[in-house]
């Protein structure tokens, strides 16, 4: 969709107050495409593992809400999930697909525009998320970094400060980022797709 809407035009939050309307007709469409997307081997890998007592969280910056829909029970949201939609006066809080349904841009009843509760470019990580994730940051003994460019502050952070504590770090990414000769120790050259559903089939024999 990035290819259609520009993100400056579209993902930052001073575009989406100076122009809720015209942000609005990219975010319902957004929204209807996540509603009817699936998780994938590597959503399904790292619910597995989960489930085997192996991996203790999942910290994602994705707003696709897939890894709980694959299984995954601990989820940290750190760029929120557009399953809500939240007043921007009164924090009043709506659920999306059926208000959506009802026009854009959704109001809320005191008058204001809805938003819906994921991080636009320009607005701070959610505290609760931010908190929680340097939590297991700093106290985990492998971080498996996975599917991102890491390029994104904060969360790119975030495998740092588990090396800093002490943590292995594996990276899985066909290509190489800021991470792969400064933090990673260890690289797979391959998708996501592939290699978590692997690792979980191998843990599955012990
Ligand atoms: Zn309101």
């Amino acid at each position: 969709m990035w290819e259609r809407f520009d993100p400056a035009e579209y993902a930052t939050i001073g575009a989406f107050l100076r122009d809720p309307k015209k942000v609005w007709e990219m975010l319902a469409e957004m929204i209807g495409v996540l509603a009817c997307a699936s998780p994938n081997p590597a959503h399904f890998g790292l619910a597995e593992l989960e489930s085997m007592g192996i991996l203790r969280s999942v910290i994602t910056q994705n707003v696709d809400g897939l890894h709980q829909a694959a299984g995954s029970r601990k989820v940290i949201e750190f760029h929120g999930n557009p399953g809500e939609l939240v007043c921007i006066s009164c924090w009043k809080r709506y659920p999306s697909l059926e208000t959506i349904a009802r026009g854009i841009p959704p109001r809320c009843d005191c008058g204001e525009i809805l938003k819906p509760d994921i991080v636009f470019f320009g607005e701070p990580i959610p505290w609760g998320a931010q908190e929680e994730s340097q939590v297991e940051a700093r106290s985990c003994r492998v971080l498996i970094v996975a599917g991102t460019s890491a390029q994104v502050a904060p969360a790119c952070d975030i495998p740092r400060i588990a090396k800093e504590h002490g943590a292995f770090i594996i990276e899985i990414n066909p290509e190489e980022t800021s991470l792969t000769r400064t933090v990673t120790d260890m690289h797979f050259r391959e998708s996501a797709s592939t290699v978590i559903p692997a690792l979980a089939g191998e843990a599955r024999k012990y």
